[in-house]
């Protein structure tokens, strides 16, 4: 395995962690919902939380669980990981599967939705479980971590289909598993000659930015274009270690992405909204990619918006933050839709070729097609 080629000096000029400090800070977190116990919850609050937690599983590593104020009971870092009594309402038109990734799976661990990309899930366990999360049911059902014989399969049906040019690895949480089976994976990848770009998806730089080590990051280069798409929802969680770790992939020549999830009384307020793109961008160098409008998964009536709201949110936060810190706010279809965009048009008429158009003044302005004929 290359991970092993290299010397303990080449391990420093990354990031000093050795992977028994991200080990130490898994062992010291919630890894079972017994370990809500030794929470600061009330009684009523512990018998509820582990009502919730028997239908998604709870876990928290510990520099995740530092972030959580326990003084306020609305805490946005509180809220996105520890059971509320609210999941356990489930609300009609709330689905099990809300963007249809079940459909569109024509072999175990693989999603192909659009033509030159699919989704690959090499596990279905997570360093950290989000409350929220649209693919929880799956996480609980299937709740199968990572074998080599379990991704044939998907690696065939890959190597067959000539159209695809981006794997995404997706889960469950691809960085929860250890360097030699990332090494192993984006080693089969890369022998597929029409694969262009690796992408993934992960909280790990998040919720246990330790694991971010030099051994991993070497694990995933390669041939392919290697993308991450981090999940910071909050600007609390943009702490020192995330920047490092995010700093450290940055440095491998990997492109960092953001996808965040628009969350009521997490981070549906602008103020919330503009500090945690504009930081992203300009401290962690990650580029905000997608805002998401919350999916309908079970129990998650209390965390949604609506749609009004929040298209009125991300105008002004196009407003007070230049095109590079602004994500798009996107919605991801029931049925297998996709994501599709949700901003408000500015588009208020047309005539022909004249158009009318509100600026980002909200003064609307005619704007005439001139286009020649031939
Ligand atoms: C989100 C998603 C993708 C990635 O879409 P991008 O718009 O390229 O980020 C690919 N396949 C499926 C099934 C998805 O849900
Ligand atoms: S890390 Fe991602 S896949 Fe895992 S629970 Fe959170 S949102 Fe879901």
């Amino acid at each position: 395995m290359e991970a092993s080629c290299k010397s303990a000096d080449d391990r420093n000029v990354l990031l000093a962690a050795p992977d028994a400090a991200w080990q130490a800070d898994i062992r010291a977190g919630v890894r079972h919902v017994r370990d809500l116990a030794s929470l600061p919850l009330s009684p009523a609050e512990r018998e509820a939380a582990q009502q919730a937690a028997a239908a998604h599983k709870v876990r928290v590593p510990k520099p995740y669980l530092d972030l959580i104020d326990w003084n306020d009971p609305n805490d946005p870092i509180r809220a996105q990981v520890i059971p509320s009594p609210d999941e356990l309402i489930a609300v009609e038109g709330e689905l099990g599967d809300p963007i249809g990734d079940h459909a569109f799976s024509p072999v175990p661990r693989l999603t192909h939705r659009h033509a030159d990309r699919v989704l690959l899930f090499p596990t279905y366990q997570c360093a950290v479980y989000c409350r929220f999360c649209f693919r929880k049911e799956s996480l609980t059902s299937i709740g199968r971590g990572y074998t080599r014989e379990a991704l044939e399969p998907a690696l065939a049906y890959i190597a067959g289909h000539p159209e695809i040019r981006e794997v995404i690895l997706t889960g469950g949480d691809p960085l929860s598993l250890p360097d030699a089976a990332l090494a192993e994976i984006r080693g089969r990848l890369e022998a597929i000659p029409h694969l262009r770009l690796l992408r993934i998806h992960t909280r790990v730089p998040v919720a246990l930015p330790l694991r971010i080590t030099s051994g991993m990051i070497e694990a995933l280069q390669g041939r392919l274009m290697v993308t991450v798409v981090t999940h910071f929802n909050h600007p609390r969680e943009l702490t020192q270690a995330a920047e490092a770790a995010c700093s450290a992939m940055r440095q491998a020549g990997f492109v960092l992405l953001n996808q965040s999830v628009l969350l009521k009384g997490v981070n549906d307020r602008i103020e919330v909204l503009e500090e945690l793109c504009r930081e992203l961008m300009y401290r962690l160098g990650v580029k905000p990619y997608y805002l998401h409008h919350g999916d309908l998964a079970r129990g998650m009536a209390h965390r949604r918006t609506t749609i009004a709201e929040s298209q009125a949110l991300v105008a002004e936060l196009r407003r007070r933050l230049s095109g590079i810190c602004n994500p798009t706010y996107v919605i991801d279809l029931p049925e297998g839709g996709g994501k599709v965009p949700l901003a408000a048009s500015h588009i208020e008429g047309r005539e022909d070729g004249t158009w009318r158009i509100r600026g980002q003044d909200g003064k609307a302005r005619s704007y005439s097609e001139v286009v020649a004929d031939c």
